[in-house]
C-alpha cells in the first residue's frame, strides 16, 4: 500500500473515530471514552499529516507529542474546576488563532489566491479564526475577573459592528484583486485588524452571565474556522471535525439559550448579563431565620423527600463528597433523595454533572430542570447547597436583571435550607428573595465545612 493511500485511510478512521467519539459524549457513562477516541482521532489526523507532507522527522513529531502531553497533563491536574470555563475560552481561542494563521500563511505564500474557492475560504478561516481568537480572550479575561464582566456598551454600537464588518468585507475582497483602492498585501492586514477588532466588539458587550453560551458560540466559531482553514489547505479531516465541533458548539449554544428562556440574538445583542445599575447597597439587609447543623439535621429527620440543589458554591468548596454522605444517609432513613441540576449551574455546562460524578452519585438521581421543575410543590425539603441565581425566583419579575431566566422553583417546596457562606450575592450580582421567605432556613458556612458538620449530625439522629 502506498502511503497515500495510507494517509487517506488514516483519514478516514479518524474522521469516523471523531463521530463515534462525539456520539459517546452524550451520556456521563460513556463521556470520558468518547473524549479519549476524539483525541486519539486528532493524534492519528496530525501524525498522518506531519507525515504525508513531509514536515517532520519521527524525532520531531514525538518531541512535539511529549511537550503538547506534559502541557496538557499539567493544565487538566492545575487548573481549578472552577476556572474550566476560562480554560475552555483560551483553548477557543487558540483554535481559532491557529485556523486563522493557516490561512494567513496560505496567503503570504500566495499573494495572487484569486476569488475562487481557496480565495473565499482564506478569508473566512481569517475573518471566523480572527473573531475567535480575540473574542476567546474577551472572553477569558470578563470570567477571569481581569476586566468587568458588566456589558460594556456604547451608542448605536450593533450598528458599528454591522458597518465594520461591511467595511471588512469589501477590504477582503479588494485583497482577492476586487475593487483595486488597495494593494492586496495593504487590504490583507487591514482586513485581519478588523476580524480581529469585531471579535472584541462582539464579545465586550456581553454579561458575564451569559458567557457560558459566548464560550460554547466561540467554541463553535474555532471549528468553522478549522473547517475553512482545511478547505484552503484541502485538508479532508480538518474540514470534518471542524465541521464537528462548528455543528456541536452550535447545537450547545441553542440548547443553552433555550435553557435560560433566550434567543441567540438576545445573548448576542441584548446587553444582558452584567448587574451594572442594580441597586447593590440593599443586598442581604434584611432579616433571615438561621439554622445550625444539628436544627438543619432535626429537620431532615422528619422528611419523606428531600430534592438537593447544587451550586458554584458546592463546586468552590469542593463539597460534592460531603454532599453525597448526607444523601446516602437521609436515602439509609427511608427517604426519597434526588439531585436537581440546572443547565447553568456552576460555572460551565455539566459543572455539576462532573462534580456529582465524581463523588459517585448515581445518574439515574440526577434530573434536569425540566424534568423536576414540577415536583418542588410535593417535596417535603430542599436544600441548595452553593447555588444562589439558579434558585432566585427575581427571575420570574420582568425587570429583573435575570428576568426570564429558567429558575429551579425551590421556593414552593414546604421547607428550604439554603447552605452558603452569608446573604452575598451569586454571579448575577442581585439578591435573592428566597433566602427572606418563611419556609426558609439559612444554614451559613463553608459548603465542605457544613456538609461534614450535618453529616455527623444526620448520623446521630435515633
Ligand atoms: P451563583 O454564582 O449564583 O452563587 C453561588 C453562591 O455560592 C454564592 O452566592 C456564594 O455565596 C456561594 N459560595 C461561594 N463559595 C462558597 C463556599 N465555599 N461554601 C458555600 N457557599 C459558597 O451560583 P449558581 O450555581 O446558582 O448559578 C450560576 C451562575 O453562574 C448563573 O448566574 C450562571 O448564568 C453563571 N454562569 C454559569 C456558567 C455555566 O456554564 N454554568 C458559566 C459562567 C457563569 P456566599 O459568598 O454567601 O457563600
Amino acid at each position: 500500500m502506498n502511503l497515500t493511500v495510507l494517509v487517506e485511510l488514516t483519514y478516514l478512521l479518524s474522521a469516523i473515530l471523531f463521530v463515534v467519539g462525539l456520539k459517546r459524549l452524550q451520556s456521563p457513562a460513556t463521556a470520558r471514552a468518547g473524549n479519549a477516541l476524539a483525541a486519539l482521532a486528532m493524534l492519528l489526523a496530525i501524525i498522518a499529516t506531519m507525515v504525508d507532507a513531509e514536515i517532520l522527522s519521527w524525532t520531531g513529531i514525538l518531541i512535539g507529542m511529549a511537550i503538547g502531553g506534559v502541557i496538557g497533563g499539567i493544565a487538566a491536574r492545575t487548573v481549578e474546576m472552577t476556572s474550566m470555563p476560562q480554560l475552555v475560552g483560551i483553548f477557543n481561542g487558540f483554535g481559532g488563532g491557529a485556523s486563522a494563521l493557516v490561512a494567513v500563511a496560505e496567503f503570504l505564500s500566495n499573494p495572487a489566491i484569486g476569488a475562487g474557492t481557496p480565495g473565499v475560504t482564506m478569508l473566512l478561516g481569517t475573518l471566523i479564526g480572527g473573531v475567535t481568537f480575540s473574542g476567546s480572550f474577551i472572553a477569558f479575561a470578563k470570567l477571569q475577573e481581569l476586566m468587568t464582566g458588566n456589558p460594556i456598551t456604547f451608542p448605536g454600537q450593533n450598528g458599528f459592528n454591522l458597518v465594520l464588518l461591511v467595511v471588512g468585507l469589501v477590504i477582503g475582497a479588494t485583497t482577492l484583486g476586487a475593487f483595486g483602492f488597495l494593494e492586496p498585501l495593504t487590504a490583507f492586514y487591514i482586513f485581519c485588524g478588523i476580524s480581529l477588532l469585531l471579535g472584541v466588539l462582539l464579545v465586550i458587550p456581553i454579561g458575564g452571565a451569559d458567557m457560558p453560551v459566548v464560550i460554547s458560540l466561540l467554541n463553535s466559531y474555532s471549528g468553522l474556522a478549522a473547517s475553512a482553514a482545511g478547505f484552503v489547505i484541502g485538508n479532508m479531516v480538518l474540514i470534518i471535525s471542524g465541521a464537528l465541533v462548528g455543528a456541536a458548539g452550535l447545537i450547545l449554544t441553542m440548547l443553552m439559550c433555550k435553557g435560560m428562556n433566550r434567543s441567540l440574538a438576545n445573548v448576542a445583542f441584548g446587553g444582558f448579563g452584567g448587574s451594572a445599575g442594580v441597586d447593590r447597597s440593599q443586598i442581604g439587609q434584611r432579616p433571615v431565620r438561621k439554622a445550625d447543623p444539628e436544627a438543619v439535621a432535626a429537620e431532615l429527620g422528619y422528611v419523606n423527600s428531600v430534592v438537593i440543589v447544587p451550586g458554584y458554591g458546592m463546586a468552590v468548596a469542593q463539597a460534592q463528597h460531603e454532599l453525597r454522605k448526607v444523601g446516602d444517609l437521609l436515602e439509609g432513613r427511608g427517604v426519597d433523595v434526588k439531585y436537581a441540576i440546572h443547565p447553568v449551574a456552576g460555572r460551565m455546562p455539566g459543572h455539576m454533572n462532573v462534580l456529582l460524578a465524581e463523588a459517585d452519585v448515581s445518574y439515574d438521581k440526577l434530573f434536569d430542570l425540566d424534568e423536576i421543575n414540577d415536583d418542588f410543590g410535593n417535596t417535603d425539603a430542599v436544600l441548595v447547597v452553593g447555588a444562589n441565581d439558579v434558585v432566585n425566583p427575581a427571575a420570574r419579575d420582568p425587570g429583573s436583571v435575570i428576568a426570564g431566566m429558567p429558575i429551579l422553583d425551590v421556593d414552593r417546596a414546604r421547607r428550604v435550607i439554603v447552605m452558603k457562606r452569608s446573604l452575598s450575592p451569586g454571579f448575577a450580582g442581585i439578591d435573592n428573595d428566597l433566602f427572606y421567605m418563611d419556609n426558609t432556613l439559612m444554614f451559613f458556612g463553608d459548603a465542605k465545612e457544613s456538609m461534614a458538620d450535618l453529616v455527623r449530625e444526620v448520623r446521630e439522629l435515633s
